[in-house]
């Protein structure tokens, strides 16, 4: 059986201060231990990261961002950061295509797609989320909008890409709202996730981390982290509590 390391990330969205962000990170490196098998993330806003990255200098705790510049390098992009300066600021991981991103800015699959393959030249983990609106899964087609946004992903980066990145499978309607998939919707739609990239690479697919985002708590993390496919999760609201968020990772 192929061991994954779970991962536990938090995405802090637009949240935080200075003050909360050291608190923050303090209360949680007192919950991991630096030889531990699991790996904790946080990708707090921009101006935050690099407070956290000197508050987690020589701690297992490793830091992403939230989004990342389609164009290389520098340049004239106003108001856009690059893969180069997030890795500058310590950065190993980084999130494309979150639902809000692709409803509240337009990001299409194949922005979503670019930036993966950015931040794989610069250096850092893509975490790809995919997912579908509450209507489209009561249409039945979860598993195609899935497919298409992976597809997209693979068509421009090869499937050998993903060797190096993570998927989040976070259903759209399970997102900052209180309802979570149940371990068994995870599990069918991680599994599908798995089965698309194994129709490239089998050895590939069995090492991918797929996480799963969407309301996940303390309360529901161990159900939803004991089913085959889920690797870890991508938390949101509960990732601001450390209580909270060291609960979900210690259930990993
Ligand atoms: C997210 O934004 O990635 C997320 C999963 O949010 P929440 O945990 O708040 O649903």
């Amino acid at each position: 059986m192929t061991v994954r390391t779970p991962l536990i990330a938090g995405n802090w969205k637009m949240n935080g201060s200075t003050q909360r962000t050291q608190q923050l990170i303090s209360s949680l490196c007192s919950g991991v231990a630096d030889d531990d098998d699991r790996i904790m993330l946080l990708c707090p806003p921009y101006p935050y990261l690099h407070i956290a990255a000197e508050a987690l200098k020589s701690k297992a705790i490793m830091l992403g961002a939230q989004n990342i510049a389609m164009e290389p390098d520098s340049g004239a992009y106003t108001g856009e950061v690059s893969g180069l300066m997030l890795k500058n600021f310590g950065c190993e991981y980084v999130i494309v295509g979150h639902s809000e991103r692709r409803a509240l800015y337009g990001e299409t699959n194949e922005v979503v797609s670019n930036k993966f393959i950015i931040a794989q030249a610069q250096g850092l983990q893509p975490i790809l989320c995919v997912g579908e609106t509450l209507e489209e899964r009561e249409l039945g087609q979860t598993q195609a909008v899935v497919r298409r946004q992976i597809q997209k992903v693979i068509d421009s980066a090869g499937s050998a890409a993903f060797s190096s990145a993570v998927i989040a499978y976070e259903p759209v309607w399970a997102i900052g709202t209180g309802l979570t998939a149940t371990p068994d919707q995870a599990q069918e739609t991680h599994s599908f996730i798995r089965s698309l990239i194994s129709e490239q690479d089998a050895t590939i697919a069995s090492l991918v981390q797929i996480i799963y985002g969407g309301s996940m708590k303390s309360e529901n993390a161990k159900e939803l982290l004991s089913m085959d496919d889920v690797d870890g999760g991508l938390v949101g609201g509960a990732s601001l509590n450390a209580e909270e968020f060291l609960a979900i990772f210690q259930a990993a």
